[in-house]
């Protein structure tokens, strides 16, 4: 008995799912595989290790019919070649007694093969979004066929910095499409270019849990603005005894570079920094100095952090309240392994209220609030986003600082509306609520005009 039997797939693809051994879908296979097939848009919070390739392929496959056209009809994006080499690997397993060509293409080897093996044609083309982009650009590949398009670990892609490659290839994708998306994180990138491709998509999230382990201690200092965020976080750092090792979470990277060079003054020598426009080189030295215990506090953000086997990290301090709950669970994660007790602090300020609370919501559990130690001075510099928004022309308005209330969050920023007259609402008529994919492209481009 085949323990796939009841997706019902065709004896060619169950023979090879049969081959590879499992014993039973994972839970991400279960509850994707009825979604992706019905064609709805599919967005999916899983980790690498859940088994989220196989959760998109096996749809996909039992749909895909032979064909003898060049163009492919399944693109698959990830981020690195190493995946598309991973991606094509398992691809080719389920394929074995399937007549369905696989090809993979990605970035630092020679285009001129790549352009050949494209001429003879594909059904599934697994790239990196750079390649495919420069690919599609010299004309040597058309995405006009692509009725399924998959991009997997988006929050990496994005954080690598290949959103103009990503919005570009979207563009040149047919309307009628079935878009899947896999993420491990949620981010602000993330949740826009979902707002931007997707269409009503159903949303799955896997492996988060908001159950956080026994082991760790959790707590919270409310902050009123990033350089007393600074201040707090130097002043705890001065107990060498207490604070060990210590993973320092920021949601943005120029947050981070900016908290790195605060936190050089005073503990320069023991900080150490990875985000992604670092390189390789500097990260894995950063990575390296910590695990070793040669640097006492890394700076990371939360891409970053994953894919980091770290070992013993005593406090995790989430120096910014992450806007998606799922992200505190990944965070305070990197402590209180292997049964070791484990300890997070949260930093927050009036705007990151809420994300607290989401937070405390999604754990069922209050975080132990902390009084603010008397001893931490408060600074009174804001960084520009602290800054009250400059609409009016008193020149005073921009060093006083934000009030407290409870109605205060700032709006994302496709949310402001600014008052413009007339020609607002003369905009707002060409302007048609986005219903099929096609509205939505059509009204981007009203709005880069
Ligand atoms: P992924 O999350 O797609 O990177 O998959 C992680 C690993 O899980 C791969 O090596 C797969 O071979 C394996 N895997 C996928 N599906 C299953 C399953 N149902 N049971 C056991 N292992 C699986």
């Amino acid at each position: 008995m085949n323990a796939f039997e009841n997706f019902n797939l065709s004896s060619q693809l169950s023979k090879a799912v049969d081959e590879l051994g499992f014993e039973k879908p994972t839970p991400i296979q279960t509850e994707v595989y009825n979604i992706i097939l019905s064609g709805k848009d599919v967005v999916g919070i899983a980790q690498t290790g859940t088994g989220k390739t196989f959760a998109y392929m096996l749809p996909l496959l039992r749909d895909i019919k032979f064909s003898k056209q060049v163009h492919p009809r399944v693109l698959i994006l990830v981020p690195t070649r190493e995946l598309v080499i991973q991606v094509v690997d398992q691809i080719e397993s389920l394929t074995k007694y399937l007549t369905i060509r696989t090809l993979g293409v990605f970035g630092g080897v020679n285009i001129n093969t790549q352009k050949q093996n494209l001429v003879q044609g594909t059904d599934i083309l697994v790239a990196t979004p750079g390649r495919l982009y420069d690919l599609v650009v010299a004309r040597a590949l058309q995405l006009k066929a692509v009725k399924k398009v998959v991009i997997d670990e988006v929050d990496i892609m994005l954080d690598l910095g290949f959103r103009f490659q990503l919005t570009n290839i979207f563009d040149f994708l047919p309307d009628r499409r079935q878009s899947i998306m896999f993420s491990a994180t949620m981010t602000d990138d993330v949740d826009v270019f979902i707002d931007d491709f997707f269409i009503a998509p159903a949303k799955i999230a896997i492996a988060v849990s908001g159950t956080p382990l026994n082991n760790i201690s959790q707590k919270c200092y409310p902050v009123k603005n990033f350089y007393t965020k600074v201040n707090l976080l130097m002043h705890l750092l001065t107990d060498k005894n207490e604070y060990q090792k210590v993973l320092v979470f920021v949601s943005k990277k120029k947050k981070a570079d900016s908290l790195f060079e605060a936190l050089e003054e005073n503990h320069g020598s023991e900080t150490g920094i990875i985000h992604s426009n670092k390189t390789q080189n500097y990260r894995i030295k950063a990575v390296k100095q910590f695990d070793k215990g040669i640097n006492r506090v890394l700076v990371t953000t939360d891409v970053m952090a994953r894919g980091l086997d770290l070992e013993n990290v005593t406090h995790v301090i989430n120096f910014d309240t992450p806007n998606f709950p799922e992200n505190y669970m990944h965070r305070i994660g990197r402590t209180g392994r292997a049964e070791k007790e484990g300890k997070t602090i949260l930093f927050y300020t009036t705007k990151e209220q809420d994300a607290k609370e989401a937070i405390e919501k999604l754990m069922d559990y209050e975080i132990p609030l902390m009084d603010f130690p008397s001893e931490v001075g408060i600074s009174k510099e804001l960084i520009p986003e602290e800054r009250p928004k400059d609409n009016s022309p008193n020149p005073n308005r921009n060093i006083k600082t934000v009030s407290r209330g409870a109605a205060f969050h700032e709006k994302k920023d496709k949310n402001k509306k600014t008052n413009q007259g007339g020609s607002y609402l003369r905009k707002m008529k060409t302007y048609k609520k986005p219903q099929t994919r096609g509205d939505k492209i059509m009204n981007r481009r009203k709005k880069r005009k």
